[in-house]
């Protein structure tokens, strides 16, 4: 390996551990604790455990946590109302829909739903706008880990080749306007594209959010590259259950100049990241300065 790792999750301890402080300092000049309200719908195992270890860190950073559990079978009105009733609470100043929703449930509608100054997750079409036209939003958890992460590597992004592959609301999308505000120059590629190792080759940095088992191979990264692999998939591999990235990590890492890996890259700095968010919100909400 030649790649030099990128670690995500020894990065996020640190932010975590920077919001906790400032949670500390709101709460003892302000009596204010930030609050965070997750709401789960449905059975679905990976977010059961995304949404505990939301709960468990929510309250590690000081903060208090809200978890709604509802079941599967919830109507789309029920939920509506509980997100009304969410908006409408002074100690929520963080709301978070876990998705994917089960099937009659209207995502967009729900996203929507939520006061835009309390969606940490960035999701709501005003926060969106917000984001793609360089204003003061709430952005969205993962993508903006990633550009902590390439800020951290790196220093400026300015002129910098960027492919970004998957063009999703949640990551791939944000992701692009972010490095595009940061001045690198950025290409979305999909399921559509054409020569998609072709188009990987000319990154100086490429994201990873395809959703594919080691899909992108080390004979697709220029030399040198910074490679952000956010894929979280689960492989069955040996007799065991593994996680696995969007990028074949072994061949990459020989290429690559920097690598993150899959578990301990990208996905603690996106639990971090609402935290930072949420701890945002209750500082908006109350007119205090915001959070560095
Ligand atoms: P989506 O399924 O919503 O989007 C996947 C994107 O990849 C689509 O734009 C799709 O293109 C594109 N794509 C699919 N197959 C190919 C292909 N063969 N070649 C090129 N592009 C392709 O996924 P998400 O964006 O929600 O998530 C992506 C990955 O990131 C998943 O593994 C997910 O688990 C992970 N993830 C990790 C997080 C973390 O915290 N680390 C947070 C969120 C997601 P098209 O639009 O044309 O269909």
């Amino acid at each position: 390996m030649t790649a030099s790792l990128i670690d995500g999750k020894a990065f996020a301890a640190t932010v975590r551990e920077h919001v906790a402080s400032l949670v500390a300092g709101v709460k003892a000049e302000h009596r204010i604790t930030p609050g965070l309200a997750v709401v789960l719908v449905g059975e679905d195992p990976a977010s059961q455990v995304y949404v505990r270890n939301k709960g468990i860190q929510t309250v590690e950073a000081g903060m208090a946590s809200f978890e709604h559990k509802l079941p599967t079978g919830t109507s789309e009105a029920d939920l509506l109302a509980m997100i009304a009733r969410l908006n409408a609470d002074p100690k929520v100043h963080g709301i978070l829909v876990q998705l994917p929703l089960p099937g009659h449930i209207d995502p967009d509608l729900v996203i929507n739903s939520i006061a835009p100054a309390k969606d940490v997750d960035g999701f709501h079409v005003s926060n969106v706008g917000l984001v793609s036209t360089g204003q003061k939003a709430m952005v969205p958890c993962t993508p903006l880990g990633c550009l902590m992460l390439l800020r951290d590597h790196l220093g400026s992004l300015s002129g910098l080749n960027a492919v970004v592959v998957g063009r999703s609301n949640i990551v791939g999308k944000p992701m692009a306007q972010l490095l595009l505000k940061d001045s690198a120059t950025v290409t979305i590629a999909h399921s559509r594209s054409r020569d998609l190792p072709e188009i990987c080759r000319r990154a100086d940095i490429l994201v990873a959010a395809v959703g594919r088992p080691e899909m992108i191979h080390g004979d697709w990264i220029r030399l040198g590259a910074t490679v952000i692999d956010v894929g979280i998939n689960r492989i069955e591999r040996d007799g065991k259950t593994r996680l696995v990235g969007d990028v074949d990590f072994a061949s990459t890492a020989q290429v690559a100049g920097a690598i993150t890996p899959v578990p301990g890259g990208v996905g603690p700095m996106t639990i971090a990241c609402l935290l930072a968010n949420t701890l945002t919100a209750c500082c908006r909400a109350h007119g205090l300065p915001e959070p560095e």
